[in-house]
């Protein structure tokens, strides 16, 4: 079984829509996917028609941008109630902080002699609710300005790069609660990965717990071996679930071709058991894994 937990699509910023995602997660081999969009569940439906044609498993989830003492922490929610008020209003302000500080970054490039406006990233962003910082990178890609997403974080939109605008992100704990009570359940997504080393540590990670946190994802692109070990440690010391996942975005991310990292199958399932468990006790409509 090749379990792939963290993927998105042109619902926030990935490149593929929903349906070639599923596709091309049945053409990598997988027999299970998460589909987690930044911040919204726009792309589960046509994910799970997909699915259910396909033949493969789907498990419909979401990235949520969140942020605890000053970190900026992504959080997986799997299996959600999408439309528990208190989440959608978390997402909803997410979604509206990312999409608001667009036409201040743009402005910023322009100071820098660059010209890019807001149809350019409207066209990049192809309607998704998650317009953002992805979107502004293709624009510049379109112009010629930079070679390719990466290029333009490093130059321009990254933190402390000279277009950079931060933007509200939801408290991580408030969002354990809500995806708890909407059914669901949290991992924490690359939690050492890019500058945040070794933030949250274990005792961070214990209080998270406690709060209703259910696992961390461990192997992902942006951990090296030494790193992946340690949080594996520190996910056994505390009991929380371990996962893997390839967080591709299609074209839009080098290196992470679906299935690169997996899940297994014994973590899947500890995950799937404490997500029906969360279900049955929220007495929340949760979405059921889509099952070939
Ligand atoms: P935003 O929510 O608008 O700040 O965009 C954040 C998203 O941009 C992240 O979730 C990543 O998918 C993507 N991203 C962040 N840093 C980079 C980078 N250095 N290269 C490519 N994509 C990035
Ligand atoms: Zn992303
Ligand atoms: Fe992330
Ligand atoms: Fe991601």
């Amino acid at each position: 079984m090749r379990i792939d937990l963290h993927t998105h699509s042109r619902a926030s910023d990935g490149t593929e829509t929903p349906a070639e995602l599923v596709a091309g997660a049945r053409a990598a081999g997988l027999d299970v996917l998460a589909i987690t969009d930044h911040d919204t569940a726009a792309g589960w439906d046509e994910a799970a028609d997909a699915a259910r044609s396909a033949g493969i498993e789907l498990v419909r989830g979401m990235e949520i941008s969140t942020t605890h003492r000053g970190h900026s922490v992504h959080l997986l929610a799997y299996l959600p109630d999408p439309t528990y008020p208190p989440l959608v209003a978390e997402l909803d302000a997410v979604l509206e902080g990312r999409r608001a500080r667009v036409p201040e970054m743009l402005s910023r490039l322009r100071d820098l002699g660059i010209d890019i406006d807001a149809d350019d990233v409207r066209r990049a962003a192809r309607g998704t609710a998650a317009t953002g910082r992805p979107h502004i990178a293709d624009a510049l890609v379109t112009k010629g300005v930079v070679a390719d997403r990466t290029e333009a974080f490093d130059r321009y939109l990254g933190a402390g790069r000279p277009a950079h605008v931060s933007r509200y992100a939801a408290e991580l704990v408030d969002v354990l609660g809500h995806v708890t009570s909407a059914g669901g359940v949290s991992v924490i997504a690359h939690p050492w990965g890019r500058s945040r080393r070794r933030f949250p540590d274990l005792d961070d990670l214990a209080e998270l717990r406690g709060h209703g946190l259910a696992g961390i994802e461990v192997d992902h692109q942006d951990h090296d071996a030494a790193t992946r070990a340690e949080l594996r440690g520190l996910a056994r010391e505390l009991d929380l679930v371990i996962t893997g996942a390839s967080d591709h975005h299609g074209a839009g991310k080098v290196d992470h071709d679906l299935g690169v990292n997996t899940t297994h199958p014994d973590e899947y399932a500890r995950l799937l058991d404490l997500a029906a468990i969360a279900s049955a006790r929220s007495g929340r409509p949760t979405p059921e894994v889509v099952r070939p």
